[in-house]
């Protein structure tokens, strides 16, 4: 039975009985931090039964992974392992486990190819098998806002199980629209993400020789520059493009430019535009389409959101464009929790995701808060436009926790200030500097750096901004500054890390 087919109903249950019986067999023995701390909190993993049960389980966070993100790695207690911090065990392998090694070290299946040039012991051969499965051989991290970069881990098995399948599954609708536009699996994707441990990065080419599907990694502008990426791109005949928003959107105009300097042609064949790692707002999507268009694209041309982060260790995205992000039902299981009360809210209704992970090794978290308010939602039910099941989150995207300032005394929602000034209309760039005054009773000063679209004029575009900014996040700049360099803007845009536009720069002397 084909659980991507099932009754929401169904399938919900399915997985959440998939997530019980993983919690007994895996991560119970296997995980150090969780193990303890469900030792200490009484819990019984064999008594869970129902959904009721699964909200007894406690919520672990940012703050768990980053102190020791090794203690979530999950590791079978063995003689030659790193021993664990005081107070943390792990359990020996089960039997059955041993005995499926014995068998594939015997038969040598699937074929190990270093056999050819090695002679292991039958002992190394059977423990080889063992490493497959645990061993931690590719690494993601996130720097996130504190600098700290804070790993997660995939095996061996963990590639070529739920990375392999959530690859292929490429939505094709049950149904058509009119307005469909068939993906083909020899269509050419380039990818502009910048080379980083990052899952934005490596999400595509785990993706590709999992999947068998074709794309080209530009590792970004600086190690191909975006003039060059443009011409490549044309003349390759690629199809798809898989981007940051603020970087597509320099990329897109650059292409524009060097068409009207008649250095490269139309992008003729690009349908689809895969955008992640910053949120996007209806206004954005339809911006980046507008460029799109006017660099030649096919009319068709589809720009799908995506959704992802380092601790789920995959990325989502939309089976068509507004349907909603297609979260994986097989390999998590996904809540949506009320900010404050931390109970599960209604469909539909706003709240901060939590995930459970299903199946994995390497890294494992269990009802792991995000810390993403989803503005618009989840639903779990059959969607409308492919005819599949699947939770799905709706945008807007914002953090719960970090993304409020108090400026001037008022609580603004700094996600909601970035999309007030980002669409309003005849912005080309823009960058809000947080500063405070330079005497004793500092005062905040918002001062927004604004490059404008040519032929806008200024006073109106100022008088736009103000108007915008006081009705959304009740709080008016102090200073609209126009900036004339775009290059050199930009570059002052993507200082800090290269692959996100900062938007925000907090310069308080004391920052709330
Ligand atoms: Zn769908």
């Amino acid at each position: 039975m084909n659980l991507y087919d099932l009754d929401p109903a169904r399938q919900q249950e399915r997985v959440l009985q998939n997530l019980f019986r993983y919690l007994r067999r895996y991560v119970g023995p296997y995980h150090p931090f969780l193990r303890r701390l469900y030792r200490e909190k009484g819990i019984d993993l064999n008594s869970l039964r129902a959904h009721a049960d699964l909200l007894s389980l406690p919520l672990t966070q940012k703050d768990h992974l980053r102190a020791n993100p090794a203690l979530f790695v999950m590791q079978p207690h063995a003689p030659g392992n790193p021993p664990l911090p005081d107070g943390y065990d792990t359990e020996h392998l089960a039997a059955g486990a041993i005995a499926k090694y014995v068998f594939q070290a015997a038969l040598n299946y699937p074929r190990d190819h270093s056999q050819h040039v090695r002679h292991p012991t039958f002992r190394q051969k059977i423990e080889r098998r063992g490493k497959f499965e645990w061993l931690p051989v590719h690494y993601h991290a996130s720097t996130g806002s504190t600098g700290e970069p804070t790993p997660v881990t995939f095996t061996l098995f963990d590639v070529r199980r739920p990375v392999n399948e959530m690859a292929a599954l490429v939505i094709q609708e049950k149904r058509p629209n009119p307005n469909f536009v068939p993906y083909d699996w020899s269509d050419r994707w380039m990818s502009l993400m910048p080379a980083a441990p990052h899952v934005a990065f490596y999400s595509v080419i785990l993706g590709k020789l999992a999947a068998g599907a074709p794309s080209f990694e530009t590792c970004g502008g600086s190690v191909i520059p975006t003039d060059r990426q443009v011409e490549l791109f044309v003349r390759g005949g690629f199809a798809g493009a898989i981007a940051i928003p603020s970087y597509m959107t320099h990329w897109l105009r650059r292409a524009q430019q060097l068409q009207k300097e008649g250095r490269v042609g139309p992008l003729k064949n690009l349908r689809r535009l895969l955008l992640g790692a910053e949120p996007i707002s209806e206004a954005l999507r339809e911006y980046i389409r507008n460029l799109a268009h006017r660099a030649g694209a096919d009319p068709a041309l589809k720009v799908i959101q995506t959704y992802g982060m380092t601790e789920l260790k995959w990325v989502f995205y939309e089976c068509s464009e507004g349907a909603g992000i297609h979260l994986n039902p097989k390999y998590y299981y996904w809540e949506l929790l009320h900010p404050e009360t931390r109970q599960p809210v209604g469909p539909g209704e706003p709240g901060v995701l939590v995930f459970s992970h299903i199946g994995w090794r390497g890294t494992v978290l269990i009802r792991y808060w995000t810390g993403d308010l989803i503005k618009g939602g989840m639903r779990w039910d059959r969607c409308e436009h492919c005819g599949y099941t699947f939770p799905r989150i709706y945008p807007p995207i914002c953090r719960a926790d970090k993304d409020f300032t108090k400026l001037k005394g008022t609580r603004v929602d700094l996600s909601l200030l970035v999309t007030t000034v980002q669409d309003t209309p005849g912005v080309r760039r823009f960058q809000v500097s947080l500063e405070s005054e330079t005497d004793e009773f500092s005062r905040d000063i918002v001062a927004v750096h604004v490059l404008g679209e040519p032929g806008v004029g200024r006073e109106n575009l100022e008088l736009t901004i103000r108007q915008r900014m006081k009705s959304a996040v009740e709080v008016a700049p102090d200073r609209v500054i126009f900036e004339e360099d775009e290059v050199e803007f930009e570059k002052r845009l993507f200082a800090k890390n290269g692959v996100k536009a900062d938007y925000i720069v907090e310069r308080r002397q004391h920052a709330l």
